[in-house]
């Protein structure tokens, strides 16, 4: 039999700063009414400090990155109910079990009381596990032409354990120091978000395979977005490259860049959003000292859809700005 569950009941016993507590998330007042700071949302993914607000009064929320909405199936925010829902990964009906149950313990300090400290200071922290029995050889992973060595490289596989990732391919990321901070996980269909990333962990403070692109002394790396883009340049016989897990380059991973190579190869995406990060991303690592070579792409080509010998043959290419005039083959 089912159990009953209110929803409005819930709705009017459980605030959001309750539920802002419980998940451990700081906010600054931004107003009688208002909090405001980094959305903890597991579908958020740009950087913005600023993007979540909560009104008390009304115990409402929203997130307005562009990409957070996007994922979040086109909804700027909602109520409390909404947020367990999304932080827990669950049903509505199952997140108002949980409060009503009181499985989701409420009992902490209004989130009001604390603030987070300044981005700046704000490090991933090394994690204390491992997720193990992940499945290398994956005919999601061939048929992104990863093959089984490579993917052993990376640690990459299909986890079929608890947790939020369970049924997603892994990705570990490492600090600088090689340190796990975090897994991603890959959604294997078109389910969005295609990433999930832990609550809390920031992409912008690390570089996806930072610590093995600098294993080897050399003086150049090469920067791609994506983690599979990296994965495939790394298969393609390049061993220096990292990835900025997204098309923006934080200044952090600016430092990053700065620290370990005197020069560096833009290889991102061949649309829009690529094309703009280029020039940005060329323009501010210059005015940082680097040199920078960039590769442009046509239209809609990127490198985790390339044969080895295409990267190899635009990588190859001693300077400036090289377009792939054909279409090769998938
Ligand atoms: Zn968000």
């Amino acid at each position: 039999m089912k159990r009953s569950v209110s929803f409005s009941a819930i709705k009017s016993a459980v605030t959001m700063e309750q539920a802002l507590a419980r998940y451990g998330i700081l906010l600054k007042a931004a107003g009688l009414d208002t909090l405001r700071g980094q959305c903890p949302i597991p579908t958020h993914e740009s950087d913005s400090v600023h993007s979540f607000s909560v009104d008390t009064r009304r115990s409402i929320w929203a997130c307005h990155s562009e990409s957070c909405i996007r994922n979040r199936g086109g909804r700027i925010g909602g109520n409390v109910l909404d947020f367990v829902t999304l932080m827990e990964r669950c049903s509505i009906r199952e997140a108002a079990l949980l409060l009503q149950d009181g499985s989701i313990d409420l009992s902490f300090t209004p989130a009001t009381q604390i603030y987070r400290p300044s981005v700046d200071v704000r490090r991933n922290a090394p994690l204390t596990f491992r997720l193990i029995e992940l499945i290398g050889q994956h005919p999601y992973l061939s048929a992104r032409g990863v093959d089984d060595a490579t993917a052993t490289w990376f640690g990459i596989g299909y986890y079929r354990g608890p947790g939020f990732l369970s049924g997603r391919v892994v990705i570990p990321i490492h600090n600088a120091a090689g340190q796990v901070v975090a897994y991603a996980g890959r959604s294997m269909d078109s389910s969005l978000p295609k990433y999930l990333f832990p609550v809390g962990f920031r992409k912008s403070a690390e570089l996806f395979n930072l610590h093995r692109a600098t294993s080897k002394p050399s003086q150049e790396l090469i920067v791609v977005e994506g983690f599979f883009d990296c994965v495939r340049v790394h298969q393609a016989g390049f061993s220096n490259v990292v990835a900025l897990m997204g098309c923006t380059l934080s200044r952090e991973q600016t430092t990053l860049l700065c620290a370990a190579c005197s020069q560096v190869v833009l290889f991102l995406d061949g649309d829009s959003a690529g094309r703009q990060a280029l020039s940005a991303m060329s323009n501010t690592l210059e005015a940082h000292g680097l040199k920078v070579r960039k590769v442009c792409l046509q239209d809609n080509r990127q490198p985790d859809s390339m044969h080895a010998a295409e990267i190899q043959r635009l990588l190859g290419s001693p300077t400036g700005c090289k377009n792939i005039e054909e279409e090769a083959g998938p």
